[in-house]
């Protein structure tokens, strides 16, 4: 049986890859600096450790015997555009850390296989009508906020350790995941959790507020695909960062309107200054097509299984109150 070890099992990915590694029959430790918040973890031991101290990722990574066969790195101090526009000196801190002394001691310790969850956030702006970027242009660089430069910085460190030593690095460049299990309400939600908190939370025939104007052109990758396609690459021959997202383009007010009509509420929108990121996005998915890996869930029917969680979760918490 594989072993494989899940850094940030605590959380909304982590949470949901560590399910995905189960059914492929995996052995798994998960390991967090807390619980996971929404779902009892899956994983086969669950270790609270601060992945920030090199004795506690060499707690992580020790076995009885032999090594881990993988590692998932997706341990990170992060969140939506409201919490990493003002915890510049948190990520940069803190996820450098966790990243360097993460890719040392799984090198030292004979890891063969290391993945690590980049993020789009490493390319720079683009303009809504710009052809896809490749992987090759995030270089050279211009990344939007710290948390991108981290990214990029953090990517560097684990090629570099898959030049000395013998593991094989595979890096996946996120693009905006979303879906039931993730963080929803409290400061570091993103935009799909954060509207469909909204709207779960509005009178029907009322009114809410979103950041910025509705122009933003994004993709949203429902978790489910997400995993999968971490999986693909972790098992695949593809060197180098991989873009990894759904190939549908939508702005931030066909999220809104893609919300609004999962709750069947009448619902107007007001648009008001806000963190808003950078303008458009548009990458190559060819390399993580090469792998035969495509997006299957629309952001429609994405969305409605979202909504309806976090609209579980409003009235779970109205009840408590
Ligand atoms: P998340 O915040 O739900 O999960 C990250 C987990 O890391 C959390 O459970 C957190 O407690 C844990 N963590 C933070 N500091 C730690 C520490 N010092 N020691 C141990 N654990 C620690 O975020 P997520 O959305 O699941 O993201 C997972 C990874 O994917 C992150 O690296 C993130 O940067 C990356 N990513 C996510 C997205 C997205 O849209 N969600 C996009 C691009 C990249």
């Amino acid at each position: 049986m594989k072993r494989a070890l899940v850094c940030g099992a605590g959380g909304f990915i982590g949470g949901h890859l560590v399910k995905k590694l189960k059914r492929e029959g995996y052995w798994v430790r998960g390991v967090d600096i807390k619980p996971h918040e929404f779902a009892p973890t899956q994983a086969d031991e669950f270790l609270l450790l601060d992945l920030r101290e090199p004795e506690n990722c060499k707690a992580a990574l020790t076995l009885g015997n032999g090594t881990f066969d993988e590692v998932y790195q997706l341990a990170a101090d992060m969140g939506g555009m409201g919490f990493i526009s003002v915890a510049e000196c948190e990520v940069l801190r803190n996820n450098a850390l966790i990243n360097v002394h993460m890719a040392h001691t799984a090198a030292e310790m004979g890891v063969p296989r290391y993945f690590f969850s980049s993020s789009v956030c490493v390319y720079r702006d683009m303009e809504p009508d710009e052809p896809p970027l490749t992987e090759d242009d995030a270089i050279p660089a211009e990344p939007d906020n710290e948390y991108g430069w981290e990214k990029l910085y953090a990517e560097r460190v684990a090629m570099a350790y898959g030049r000395r030593y013998p593991v094989k690095v595979r890096i996946a460049r996120f693009e905006n995941c979303y879906g039931p299990e993730g963080t929803w309400n409290g400061g570091r939600e993103k935009a799909p959790a954060a509207i469909c908190r909204k709207v779960a939370q509005a009178e029907d025939g009322g009114i809410i507020e979103v950041w910025g104007d509705g122009t933003a052109i994004r993709v949203f990758t429902y978790v489910d695909d997400l995993v999968d396609g971490i999986y693909t690459l972790m098992q695949s021959d593809l060197e180098g960062p991989v873009n990894l997202g759904s190939d549908e383009r939508v702005t931030v007010a066909d999220l809104v309107r893609t919300v609004i009509d999962a709750s069947g509420k009448r619902l107007k929108v007001k648009y008001v200054p806000g963190p808003m990121g950078v303008h458009a996005r548009n990458f190559s998915k060819a390399r993580i097509r090469s792998l035969g890996w495509e997006a299957k869930v629309s952001l429609k029917e994405g969305i409605a299984h979202t909504y309806r969680w976090i609209e579980e979760q409003t009235k779970a918490v109205h009840r408590v109150v």
